[in-house]
């Protein structure tokens, strides 16, 4: 009877204590990141007439956004930091983030920019090649307004200033819909064209549409580029795909409280 006593008492202890490793272990070690958001905006400007609040963030919101990274403490750190962090397991700061755009507006010159300079953040901008300094043709099909989007002048200041550039391809199609051919040509073309213009490395392609598949990502590989961007939803792990990293669309209906529940749902059950 004592025995048996003992032997039920001493499964329990053992059961106990896989319980209470399981639970009062830190999911993540003191100091290193879990989890990096790349914030996904597209157009800044307080013109409605530039597009409906899917894909404007006014400027006033846009500030809001970046005055609340800044006081939270959040550092922005770029793609070549991230990709470092996933493969190499190099160190980011405790409170790391990634803001891109795509298609390169006009507005991120004259709107954005100042915002994003008076908060010492840094900034992706992934540019459409065959477009630069002409409009958003890819769009005009679908009824959404025309904007116009950077000039070569302007890019080129935003490059001694410390902004990325990154490659959207070269006019902006469905990569899935294309013959192998075509594809290769928009990604591979793209890369060249923008190296050539811009005098400078691009490793960072951008899925138009947020549209890939294996054979997409494999040009995108052999084209040379270092890391790909999606439009799936979620914040960036250690173990994720760097050919098909997810953002965080922030659109321009959010207010101060969607925008902090997206930069804090990090996916994690705890
Ligand atoms: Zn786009």
């Amino acid at each position: 009877m004592g025995k048996r006593f003992l032997g039920v008492g001493l499964l329990l202890v053992i059961i106990g204590g896989i319980c209470f490793n399981s639970t009062s272990q830190p999911a993540i070690a003191p100091g290193e990141s879990s989890s990096i958001p790349i914030l996904m905006y597209h157009k800044v400007s307080p013109d409605p007439r530039a597009g409906g609040l899917g894909l404007r963030v006014p400027p006033r919101n846009f500030e809001i956004q970046m005055k609340l990274l800044s006081n939270l403490g959040y550092q922005s750190v770029n793609l070549d930091d991230v990709v470092a962090y996933l493969r190499d397991g190099r160190p980011l700061p405790d409170k790391p983030v990634v803001i891109t755009f795509d298609d390169g507006y006009r507005d991120n010159f004259y709107w954005a920019r100042p915002i994003l300079q008076k908060y010492g953040f840094r900034a992706t901008i992934f540019l459409v090649s065959d477009q630069i300094g002409k409009t958003n043709a890819w769009d005009e099909s679908r009824g959404f307004p025309r904007n116009s989007l950077l000039r070569e002048e302007e890019i080129r200041t935003m490059l001694g200033e410390g902004f990325q550039f990154g490659s959207h391809s070269k006019t902006h199609l469905r990569l899935t819909g294309l013959e192998e051919s075509k594809a290769r040509e928009q990604i591979t073309g793209s890369r060249g064209a923008l190296e050539t213009t811009l005098g400078i490395p691009v490793n960072y392609f951008c899925y138009p549409y947020g549209k890939y598949n294996k054979a997409v990502v494999n040009i995108v590989r052999e084209s040379g580029y270092t890391a790909a961007l999606t439009t799936a939803q979620g914040q960036v792990r250690k173990g994720d795909n760097i050919f098909a990293l997810k953002r965080i669309r922030i659109t321009g209906k959010y207010n101060k409280g969607d925008f902090l529940r997206l930069l804090n749902d990090t996916g994690e059950k705890l």
